[in-house]
């Protein structure tokens, strides 16, 4: 089946987040199986009861791959309104439909290089790992992370990049903090305490540390240090009431070398010094999300084949991808893939067909260098 058949047929299957993946993945499975890959389901029911499966489909029963090809299988949602969200479309050189580009392009291309290979003649085990979740947060992946139920040499994680191999990527970290004061009528301050005057001095001290992680550098990266936003702010509840609590949200993205809970560990530690001031400075910190940060060393055999494969050197990931779990099952990982992020999650996204082709072909060259 050609690369675009298949990409029309992985579109043409709803697979937005908010629904199970069971449909997209019985798809895969009997593509691979077909393929004589041997395929096991790893199955995850979530909150609201939907199966959202993680499929590894290998070249043989171990525990130790060479290579593996990434692809999640979930996509955004689309708009009502884009009557082709789930028809693939052809157009000036373009295919457009929702996951054409974020990131079935990158699963067609992967399915379409394994079946012009002869797998029994590959010496090293590969595998086509399809991840449920992505969207959401990484989710599949991270579970198959926590899993490990092989370890991996070599990944080639699908996003859009417009075929750049990208070797690093920034964390994303996100905690909700919460400072309490004591209310009273605001015509007698001193018998209450404000939890917005002490957010403010908290929040004045995180700019300062946001200040100083600009000395901490990572060229590779723009902007080169770790960056901190605090994006909504919430409190009190009346002009004229000492405010008894303060909310606001604590969002930081860290480059690589930097552990996640680092900016926590500076902020925790000033609130321990404002409450040298304010022994009743009250103040609880509930973390969210810690999304580590990734670097593949540019020296690595992959980065080196990939940059050479494509043409094109090496750079950084501005958005989270899968590629930290699979380092976290020991990979030297790479986010790469046909189409441009610029364009994915909204309507009309599309993959360049020459980009299709050329990741087609690349993925092929790949699975030859490292397994055979
Ligand atoms: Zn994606």
């Amino acid at each position: 089946m050609s690369v675009d058949q298949t990409l029309a047929d992985l579109v043409a299957i709803d697979s937005v987040s908010s629904r199970s993946n069971t449909e997209i993945i019985s798809y895969l499975e009997q593509r691979c199986r077909s393929l004589g890959l041997l395929t096991q389901r790893y199955v995850h029911v979530d909150d609201r009861g939907l199966e959202k499966i993680n499929l590894v489909a290998c070249t043989s029963k171990t525990d130790q791959i060479e290579l593996v090809l990434v692809g999640h299988t979930d996509t955004v949602p689309y708009d009502p309104n884009w009557k082709e969200a789930l028809t693939l479309t052809g157009k000036d050189g373009k295919l457009f439909g929702r996951g054409a580009c974020d990131t079935k392009a990158f699963i067609a291309a992967a399915l379409t290089a394994v079946e012009s290979i002869d797998i029994k003649k590959l010496a090293k085990p590969l595998a086509l790992v399809f991840t449920s979740d992505e969207e959401i947060g990484c989710l599949g992946a991270k579970r198959l992370a926590d899993a490990k139920p092989f370890a991996v040499k070599y990944a080639i994680v699908g996003e859009p990049t417009s075929l750049q191999p990208r070797r690093a990527g920034k964390g994303y970290c996100l905690a909700h903090v919460t400072v309490r004061g004591r209310e009273a009528h605001s015509a007698y301050p001193q018998i209450g305490a404000s939890a917005i005057f002490r957010a403010a001095r908290l929040i004045e001290r995180i700019e300062a540390i946001a200040e100083d992680l600009k000395n901490d550098l990572h060229q590779d990266f723009d902007p080169p240090f770790t960056t901190i936003n605090i994006g909504l702010i919430n409190g009190g509840s009346a002009k004229n009431i000492i405010p008894g609590e303060c909310r606001f949200t604590l969002e930081w993205r860290t480059i690589p070398n930097q552990k996640a809970d680092y900016v926590l560990d500076r902020v925790r530690a000033a609130i321990t010094d404002l409450q040298r001031d304010d022994p009743d400075f009250e103040c609880e910190i509930d973390a969210d999300r810690a999304d580590d940060s990734f670097e593949t060393r540019v020296d690595s055999e992959l980065v080196k084949f990939l940059e050479q494969a494509s043409d094109q050197s090496s750079g950084t990931v501005a958005f989270g991808t899968e590629a930290p779990s699979m380092i976290a099952l020991g990979a030297e990982a790479v986010v790469f893939g046909p189409g441009d992020i610029r364009v994915a999650h909204r309507t009309g996204e599309f993959v360049p067909i020459n980009e299709l082709s050329d990741c087609t072909r690349i993925l092929k060259q790949a699975v030859e260098r490292f397994c055979a």
